[in-house]
C-alpha cells in the first residue's frame, strides 16, 4: 500500500513511503524489508532482523532482492512466531497482543505512552529512570509509545529525549501509538479510539513512522493501540503491516502490580501523574534491588525470547 506523496511529509525528507514484505539475504543472514521509501531522493528500506526483532534503515542499493530466500527459514524465527501468536484469535476488544514476556525472564518492561496532550511531559519519570540506571554503565531501556500529534506539539521535549539517547542515558524502543489517537469519552469502546468510524488505520500508522524517520528515529516492530482497544479487523491489518500489538499486564494507575515479565504501562504525557508517582515510588523503595540487579528492566524485544544486544542500539 502506498500513501499519497506529500500528504504526510510535506516539505519533509521522506517520500514514496510504502509497506512491503520482502525477505532478503545480507551476508548470509535473512532479513525482511517491511517498508520502502526515499530519503532526500535516495532509495531506502526499513528492515527487520527476524531473530532479534531489531529494525534498521538501509540503503536499498545494497540489497539483492532477487537472491532466493527460503520462506520456510522465516517461520521458525522469533519475529514470525511473535507476529503469529500476538495477532491470533480471539481478538479481545481490550488489551490484545503482547502483555507479558513469552518466556520466563528476570525483569520487566517499562512502556511509556505519549498520547496527545497539552500538558508538559513527565520529565521527572525519565530523570528518575536515568538516575536509577546511573551506575550500570549502559543506557536504561524504555519503550516510548509515541503519537504523531504529541510529537508535533512537543518538539522540544522529543529533542530532549533524543538527546538522552545520544548521551547513552536511555535506550528507547520507538513504539507507534497512531498519529491522531482519536478518542470520544461519550462513545462505546467499539466506536472510539481507532474503531472510530472513518479512521484510516494504515494512514494512522504509516504517517507516525514517517514522522519518526524524519527525526532520524527508527520505528520498531511494536504498535500500541490507543486505549488498548482493537478488533479482529484492525489486528489483521496490523499483522499485514508486520507490526506486533503491545498491551500491558501492569497499568500502574489502574492498580495493577508488575511481576517478572510484566509489560508496565504509564503515561508520560502529563495526563496520569498517579502512575508516575507509583513508578517513582517503586524506583525509590526498591533502589537497592535495582542497583544490585535483583530487579531490572529490559528492552521490549527481549520479551520475545530474542538475544539481547549489549551495545545500545538506542534509536530502535
Ligand atoms: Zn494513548
Amino acid at each position: 500500500m502506498s500513501l499519497p506523496q506529500g500528504v504526510f511529509s510535506a516539505g519533509g525528507s521522506i517520500a514514496r513511503y510504502q509497506a512491503v514484505f520482502q525477505p532478503f539475504l545480507l551476508d548470509g543472514h535473512t532479513l525482511i524489508a517491511f517498508r520502502t521509501f526515499e530519503r532526500n531522493g535516495a532509495a531506502k528500506i526499513l528492515a527487520i532482523d527476524p531473530d532479534t526483532l531489531e529494525t534498521s534503515e538501509m540503503a536499498a542499493g545494497r540489497i539483492d532482492f532477487k537472491a532466493p530466500v527460503e520462506e520456510s527459514s522465516l517461520s521458525a524465527t522469533p519475529f514470525h512466531k511473535a507476529l503469529s501468536r500476538h495477532t491470533a484469535l480471539p481478538c479481545p476488544l481490550q488489551n490484545d497482543g503482547l502483555t507479558e514476556s513469552d518466556t520466563s525472564v528476570c525483569g520487566s518492561f517499562l512502556t511509556v505512552d505519549l498520547c496527545p496532550s497539552v500538558m508538559p511531559f513527565e520529565k521527572r519519570l525519565f530523570e528518575g529512570l536515568i538516575d536509577l540506571w546511573r551506575d550500570r554503565g549502559e543506557p536504561a531501556p524504555v519503550g516510548l509509545a509515541v503519537t504523531g500529534v504529541w510529537a508535533d506539539r512537543h518538539e522540544e521535549e522529543l529533542q530532549w529525549l533524543i538527546g538522552q539517547v545520544r548521551e547513552r542515558k536511555l535506550r528507547i524502543t520507538w513504539i507507534n501509538h497512531s498519529y491522531n489517537h482519536p478518542y470520544d469519552r461519550d462513545k462505546a469502546l467499539d466506536e472510539t479510539f481507532l474503531l472510530t468510524p472513518g479512521t484510516n488505520f494504515e494512514e494512522e500508522i504509516l504517517s507516525t513512522e514517517i514522522l519518526l524517520l524524519e527525526h532520524d528515529l527508527v520505528p520498531s516492530v511494536f504498535f500500541r493501540f490507543p486505549g488498548l482497544v482493537s478488533n479482529c479487523d484492525l489486528i489483521r491489518r496490523l499483522k499485514a503491516l508486520s507490526l506486533i500489538p503491545v498491551g500491558s499486564r501492569a497499568w500502574l494507575a489502574k492498580g495493577e502490580t508488575p511481576v517478572e515479565g510484566s509489560i508496565i504501562l504509564v503515561h508520560g504525557n502529563g495526563n496520569e501523574p498517579a502512575g508516575i508517582d507509583m513508578l517513582l515510588d517503586l524506583f525509590h523503595t526498591q533502589k537497592d534491588a535495582f542497583t544490585r540487579g535483583g530487579l531490572t528492566l529490559l528492552p521490549l524485544n527481549a520479551a520475545l525470547a530474542v538475544p539481547l544486544k549489549t551495545a545500545a542500539s538506542g534509536s530502535n
